[in-house]
């Protein structure tokens, strides 16, 4: 990918990147993001984009949305220092803890700041869509929590696959709209949330999960998700008494790591890394690695990186954690790759559910199957890095993957046995 952009690019794209200046006036971060819509779609987005330029910065919004993060949220949350773990890998590990916010995951800052805005601009209701159900859980509390009718369109595969989340959503409030058409999943969620859109674009809000999408949505996903790196990176520095020599986090459509990268972009000294899902391997549906394998391309109206085969058709993803599995990724990520600032590794299924054994041994910890891929790729950096600081963003916590891990506990012993 690097040889999209000749070197002075490069170096020009990478200081408008720490200081603050992308994406651009169209959307933009450098070769990658923008707005590929059709004509239909377009009036919902400019008025998006203009209210967020007139409300997003504002002191009064500004002010709500602290006040929701503090006393519903329950932010800031903790950094932990992983005495045990850090003894085990020979570094010194710390967690910022997204797993204590409010309904269990770093999805309810953009939720509950995207609901805000929602009512600032005047919105009748909310939708959203949902593949393994959290955002729709974190949409569902937020709507409720501001006062807005919430309806979230789900693919009935995922429904199936995911009925605890859809009886939360409805314990919330939320109607869960079932998507019969497409791939029934969140592909075919996606293009049914945005034909209702359409048919109203001022009195209906989109509340879109992660950093992706086409713009304003990768930048207003960045900037409700930076609170996690603002605070880790205070944090550092009065708890852990300096920065981290590196920073770690899962990568799905890329919001969470964003969130906990973007505020740490301009310490040069600070390697990033985000991990993404290795799957069962590297062949082309056995994971979701998009940034590692991916190529140039666009999806859901983005210019990003996409897993897609030669004929531009979308691959089919597959991960052990629901929510990395997921066949693009946010353009911010792109670029940044692209310029060398933050790298993408991969971790197995395998890798991160002995990744999240240990942490739970360890630490007292049961994190997310998603968050665990960080831990995996973290723990493999400790063997070559001996006494460095390693910041974790610990994104969610597990207790949604107990399913998934009672089954994969069935079948290994199965395989065991045989
Ligand atoms: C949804 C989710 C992710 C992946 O989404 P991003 O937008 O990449 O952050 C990661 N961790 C947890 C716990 C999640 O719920």
């Amino acid at each position: 990918m690097k040889a999209v952009l000749d070197a002075d690019e490069a170096s020009e794209l990478l200081r408008a990147s720490i200081a603050g200046e992308l994406p651009d006036e169209r959307g933009r971060f450098g070769p990658f993001g923008g707005r590929y819509i059709p004509e239909t779609l377009v009036p919902a987005f400019e008025l998006l984009e203009r209210g967020i330029r007139e409300y997003l910065p504002s002191d009064e919004f500004q002010q709500e949305y602290r006040t929701q993060l503090r006393d519903w949220v329950g932010r800031p949350t903790a950094l932990t220092f992983a005495a045990r773990l850090s003894e085990r890998w020979g570094t010194k590990v710390w967690l910022k803890r997204e797993d204590l916010a409010h309904t269990g995951a770093h999805k309810i800052n953009n939720a509950i700041g995207q609901a805000l805005l929602a009512r600032k601009l005047g919105a009748r209701r909310v939708i959203a869509e949902t593949g393994a159900g959290q955002h729709g859980v974190a949409s569902a509390a937020a709507c409720a929590r501001v006062g807005l009718p919430c309806r979230v369109y789900m693919g009935v595969v995922d429904m199936q696959r995911q009925a605890p989340n859809v009886d939360r959503m409805h314990r919330l409030g939320a109607e869960v709209f079932p998507v019969e058409s497409g791939d029934k999943t969140l592909r075919a969620a996606i293009d049914e949330a945005l034909r209702e859109w359409v048919s109203d674009p001022a009195g209906i809000y989109y509340l879109l999960g992660s950093a992706v999408g086409a713009h304003p949505y990768p930048y207003l996903v960045r900037e409700l998700q930076s609170v996690i790196g603002t605070e880790a990176r205070q944090q550092m520095q009065d708890l852990a008494g300096g920065l981290p020599d590196v920073a770690f986090a899962c990568v799905g459509g890329g919001s969470n790591a964003i969130g906990l990268f973007y505020p740490l972009l301009g310490d040069s000294d600070i390697e990033l890394i985000g991990v993404e899902a290795g799957g069962t391997g590297d062949g082309l549906g056995q994971n979701a690695a998009t940034l590692a394998t991916g190529t140039p391309g666009v999806l859901q109206g983005c210019y990003s990186i996409i897993l897609q085969d030669e004929h531009g058709n979308i691959q089919e993803t597959h991960s052990i954690s629901a929510g990395l599995d997921y066949s693009g990724v946010g353009p911010e990520h792109a670029l940044l790759q692209a310029l060398g600032r933050v790298s993408y590794v991969t971790a197995s299924d395998d890798e991160a559910l002995e990744a999240l054994q240990e942490l739970c041994e360890t630490e007292g910890i049961l994190t997310a199957l998603e968050t665990a891929h960080a831990y995996a790729a973290a723990k493999r950096w400790s063997r070559d890095n001996p006494g460095k600081r390693i910041l974790i963003g610990n994104s969610g916590r597990g207790d949604k993957d107990m399913p998934t891990l009672a089954r994969y506990a069935a079948r290994t012993n199965a395989n065991a046995a045989a």
